[in-house]
């Protein structure tokens, strides 16, 4: 009986660490972005289909849940989710890598992901410094197939991606780039695999994850120095998903390209770790 509720208890701490975002598995119409580049993930968690006439590209498996409404949202753009030959991710949190090992299986893709991240993905979350030792951010451990670096480009067809490592966040967060044609026009396409200092992050003296902070200022350096045209992220409220989706129109400009936006998030959000950094270095 005892041991009965203590796996209860264990199971009621867990769930209260898995912290599931309603909007992370709330569906959102999957959409067009720019040329090969289409919009297949939830409200809360964003994924982008690259097609291309050798096969399809995936970022972002996202939760396990998340891995049926990827591929209906695939469906509905009239692609096919087994022609998903690559996987790559934004960084190796559960909400963005989750669902890698199922999405594996499904569809035989090939896992590529930035090298600092491996030894957490392979080992389903465990060995993160930050949630290394929560349960609830734990998820189905899933082999790598190719270790990625600072740099390396991933191709498919037509389609040419770069993986930027942009850390902090994660050891091996990586900012996706490539260039879409459109018409007569090439864009710079920028997905950032996130900027955020999350609740609980220690700055200074982190045992686990001493260069932390200077991580971070690489990571502003990177973002800084790439060209943007379009802006899209890890997550949709990065870039104002929803409201740009709403702006969507034919014949009107395509709300996805916003270099400005991009240039002030990413100055928005280096100000807010300088300023976190700061309330943490002061002697206590
Ligand atoms: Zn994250």
């Amino acid at each position: 009986m005892l041991s009965r509720f203590f796996i209860l208890g264990l199971v009621f701490a867990a769930s209260l660490f898995a912290q599931v975002d309603p909007e992370w598995t709330e569906p959102f119409p999957p959409h067009h972005v720019i040329g090969n580049v289409y919009y297949v993930g939830s409200k809360g968690l964003a994924s982008y289909l690259i097609t291309t006439p050798q096969g399809n590209i995936l970022i972002n498996s996202s939760l396990e849940s998340s891995v049926p409404l990827i591929r209906a949202s695939i469906e509905k753009l009239g692609f096919h989710f087994n022609d998903t030959k690559i996987l790559l991710i934004s960084h190796g949190h559960w909400d963005h890598c989750a669902g890698s090992a199922l999405l594996k299986q499904l569809t035989g893709a090939k896992y590529m992901v930035m090298e600092a991240d491996v030894p957490v993905v392979e080992a389903g979350g465990k060995g993160d410094f930050q949630y290394g030792n929560s349960p609830g951010s734990f998820y189905k451990p899933a082999k790598v197939d190719r270790v990625l670096h600072d740099g390396d480009q991933v191709k498919l067809g037509d389609a040419v991606l770069v993986a930027h490592l942009t850390p902090g966040h994660t050891k091996g967060c990586t900012t996706w780039t490539m260039r879409v044609r459109e018409g007569s026009k090439t864009y710079h396409v920028v997905i950032v695999g996130s900027p955020n200092v999350n609740d609980g992050y220690k700055l200074v003296n982190n045992a686990l994850y001493p260069k932390i902070a200077q991580d971070y200022e690489r990571m502003f350096r990177t973002l800084r120095a790439l060209p943007c045209d379009v802006f899209l992220g890890a997550h949709g409220s990065y870039y104002g998903m929803e409201a740009k989706f709403a702006h969507l129109k034919n014949g009107a400009p395509n709300p996805f390209i916003d270099p400005d936006g991009y240039r002030s998030y990413v100055a928005e959000r280096e100000q807010t770790f300088r300023n976190e950094l700061k309330k943490q270095s002061k002697p206590q």
